[in-house]
């Protein structure tokens, strides 16, 4: 029975749309098996109607969903460009009910726009574990050789897109992008189809002259190792050895010396030619969606041409102090806009990223070359755990206005293997702070927030962080109370629940170590929750005993 607002829909739908938004068709058949959706011209006018269509005056995931009741009930999904439309069915499937073989769902206007444009997923390829079934999973570095069978790139990155399309997180960006290990171009392309199909942009991570250019590892013309053995009068003369320290991390890093480490010039005219050569290859190649372009974060050329060209004491100061700066803001202001033309000149609406690095917002060192940047990309400022609590107490909305560069976004490089102790920040419970940091993003006037995605959420810690990522992202006024009792209550076993999981995990994250006994307390309430409950919501709180298992078997 349809209660009070409801309207009842069952047998033959007519589906108007559905050959355009192909996955969004293909979702409503997944939630609906009772239902028979056939297209709206092969059908008799005395059926009800979903209708699936672009509204290009709504955002890019913004939609209108609309239940008319009436003899022939119409349900209209308008959504804006790209993703809307999906999100929008997303929206109705996660607000119907189905009953007696019926599908029912509330009449009424829904509409839903996203806070923050820019809500992206950062990974490595070789790090990004979603596909947990099979071998060579790794969690951190950056210089690594890829250890999975060559079908693990799609199985993995597959199912990262399929939960972003679901909660609403439009892009991923990946380094590592291309690799003859993991099926080079064709796997690549397909990754790219899957994505686009499904609403979420397959943004690319490349470095100028560093970080393999845009081809990261193989026997292409665009590999830099390649290019460069053909090609060594155009190396670079680091001004150090290789590498990168974070503060915030309290192990230091290795980066032995490879193919991987190579560093092109990137005053040498021939290695700007042929990096935007390779993204203007890249983003005609590939259906994606955007590139995430950085100076190269593990040291600079220090040649006469370099030295000449940059000018900049205050910038070179900072490689030297205690800041440890490894890259050049005054190489990125040079060398960014040629490559930020070459790929929009072939997709007038990818996502540009321009990595700004770590925590120096406030610190104008290239503030004079970077007001020479082009708007419309998007800025990219990288802040560790302890520069956050200072953006918390210090930026504001008038700092933020006043930056040489517009839009800017956050990026967390913490709440991942790369802050924190010798445990790993990925498994952590770090909802809370992608809740706050969406939030302040909101505030202070930054468009969006991008943090690691390579944990499969398999891991219900993970899978909570993630889902606070999501939804505080889209709706920045959503409060914690509401996100527990509408989001991690159903997921955990109801409100309690989910208020005893967080303060467990919270608990684990908080202390290095814990004494056995209290320990072996915990695992004693994740088991038992775990019993309680339905295979979903046990499983997630298996996931948690299993994390106190391992470390009351350490003994700490
Ligand atoms: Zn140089």
């Amino acid at each position: 029975m349809a209660a009070a607002g409801e309207v009842r829909i069952a047998g033959r739908v007519a589906l108007e749309g559905g050959d355009r938004h192909v996955h969004a068709a293909r979702r409503l058949r997944q939630a609906f098996p009772m239902l028979e959706f056939v297209p709206r011209a092969a059908a008799s006018t005395a059926l009800p109607l979903v209708r699936l269509v672009e509204d290009k005056s709504l955002a890019e995931g913004a939609f209108v969903l609309t239940v008319r009741p009436g003899d022939n009930a119409e349900i209209t999904i308008a959504g804006g460009p790209f993703s809307g439309v999906i999100y929008g069915a997303e929206e109705l499937i996660a607000r119907a009910r189905v009953a007696d073989g019926a599908v029912l769902v509330p009449a009424g206007e829904r509409r839903a726009a996203p806070g923050l444009a820019y809500r992206t997923f950062w990974t490595w390829d070789h790090s990004t574990n979603w596909e947990l079934s099979q071998v060579g999973h790794q969690e951190i570095g950056v210089f690594n050789p890829y250890g999975k069978p060559p079908s693990g790139f799609l199985g993995d990155y597959t199912r990262l897109v399929d939960f972003a399309s679901r909660n609403r997180i439009p892009s991923v960006v990946i380094y590592g992008f291309l690799r003859d290990t993991h099926g080079g171009i064709d796997a690549a392309k397909e990754l790219c189809r899957y994505a686009t199909e499904r609403g979420v942009r397959i943004v690319p991570g490349i470095a100028i002259g560093s970080y393999g250019g845009v081809y990261w590892e193989g026997d292409h013309p665009y590999n830099l190792s390649t290019w460069l053995k053909k090609n060594p009068q155009h190396a670079a003369t680091m001004e150090k050895g290789v590498g990168f320290q974070i503060a915030d991390l309290d192990f230091p890093l290795n980066f032995p010396r490879s193919d991987y480490t190579m560093t092109a010039c990137p005053s040498a005219p021939e290695t700007m030619d042929w990096m935007e050569e390779a993204v203007s290859w890249l983003a005609e190649t590939f259906e994606i969606g955007g590139v995430n372009i950085e100076s190269g974060d593990y040291g600079v050329c220090g040649c006469a041409r370099c030295v000449a060209r940059r000018n900049n004491e205050a910038e070179a100061a900072r490689r030297v102090d205690d800041h440890g700066d490894s890259w050049s803001h005054t190489d990125m202001a040079a060398n960014f806009p040629r490559l930020y033309r070459a790929a929009k000149a072939k997709r007038p609406d990818a996502w540009i990223y321009s990595e700004m690095q770590w925590d120096n917002l406030f610190d104008p060192v290239a503030h004079e070359a970077q007001r020479q940047l082009p708007q419309g990309a998007l800025y990219q400022h990288t802040t560790n755990r302890t520069f956050w609590k200072r953006l918390q107490n210090e930026l504001t909305r008038a700092d933020v206005e006043r930056l040489p560069t517009q839009p800017n976004v956050l990026r967390c490089q913490f709440a991942c293997q790369w802050n924190g102790d010798r445990r790993t920040e990925r498994y952590a419970f770090n909802g809370r702070v992608f809740a706050d940091m969406n939030k302040f993003c909101a505030d202070v006037g930054m468009q969006g927030l991008t943090v690691w995605g390579e944990p499969s959420p398999y891991h219900a810690t993970v899978e909570l962080s993630y889902l606070a990522f999501a939804r505080f992202g889209y709706e920045p006024t959503l409060t914690w109370d509401r996100f527990m009792a509408e989001d991690a209550a159903p997921l955990l076993g109801g409100q309690a629940a989910a208020e005893r999981f967080v303060a467990v995990a919270e608990e684990l994250d908080a202390n290095i170590e814990l004494p056995v006994e209290r320990l072996r307390t915990l695992q004693g309430e994740a088991r038992e929750a775990s019993r309680q409950n339905d295979d979903e919501a046990s499983r997630r709180w298996l996931s948690l005993e299993d994390q106190i298992a391992r470390r009351a078997y350490m003994g700490r």
